[in-house]
């Protein structure tokens, strides 16, 4: 495709997101945005410097003053996720900055500072974004917009394999339960709460393996951008 690419990525926890946009993006040529990581990134900065994750008004001076920075860069077509300036792309994964990153994202000013920078990257290169509100709120204009979905057992699985996969201990049962939760948090918060955008195709991949669900996303954006 020569002209410039926005796709939209959007769903819940453990559909796939990220590992898929990867691999699309490897196929394409393409960026890709992790959104999910800033949110973190926001959440580790906030806890590192003790604040508490659910204290809205002391988040949003962290943001207006400054004092924790979000940014993204790209190294040799691979996000960097800084923190003040230093790469955290390693210290952001666990289920505690998970949850912690999904507490913050229901406040206001958090996603208007997120997604202000969000959009000031896509507007310079062709991407594949994914989050939650990329469809809805972020780039509403992106000609491709999916909104990936599996079910909650078989996204529980999934993420509690990637868990095993790093060395971290867990158990199936504590990651489905998070994962119900932060459905929930994520689905029912206030301020662009997750859903599929109107104009977005549904994929479920519950039955699809991972090359299958690459090659579904590629038929959509081919047909979004076709003509
Ligand atoms: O995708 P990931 O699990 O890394 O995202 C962490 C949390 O950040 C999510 O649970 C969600 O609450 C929040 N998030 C968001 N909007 C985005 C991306 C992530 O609210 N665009």
């Amino acid at each position: 495709m020569k002209q410039p690419v926005l796709i939209a990525l959007d769903g819940p926890v453990g559909a796939g997101k990220s590992s898929l946009a990867d691999a699309v993006a490897h196929r394409l040529n393409i960026l890709h945005l992790d959104t999910g990581a800033m949110y973190r990134a926001l959440a580790l900065g906030a806890l590192k410097l003790g604040v508490d994750v659910q204290d809205e008004a002391s988040l949003t001076r962290l943001c207006d003053d400054g004092a924790v920075h979000v940014d993204v860069q790209f190294a040799k077509g691979r996000q960097q996720t800084l923190l003040n300036g230093v790469p955290v792309d390693d210290d952001i994964r666990s289920q505690e900055i998970g949850s912690a990153a999904s507490t913050v994202s229901r406040y206001r000013r958090v996603r208007q500072y997120l997604v202000e920078r969000q959009q000031q990257l896509a507007a310079q290169q062709s991407m594949i974004v994914d989050g939650r509100d990329i469809g809805t709120v972020v780039l509403p204009m992106a000609r491709a917009k999916i909104f990936l979905t599996a079910s909650a057992e078989k996204r529980a699985q999934r993420r509690y394999q990637q868990l095993l996969d790093k060395g971290q201990k867990t158990d199936y049962q504590a990651v489905l339960d998070e994962l119900r939760q932060r459905d929930r948090q994520d689905s029912e918060r206030v301020v662009d709460p997750l859903r599929q955008a109107d104009d977005a195709v549904l994929l479920d991949t519950s039955d699809l393996d991972f090359d299958q669900s690459v090659q579904a996303i590629l038929r959509i954006v081919e047909a979004a951008y076709a003509g």
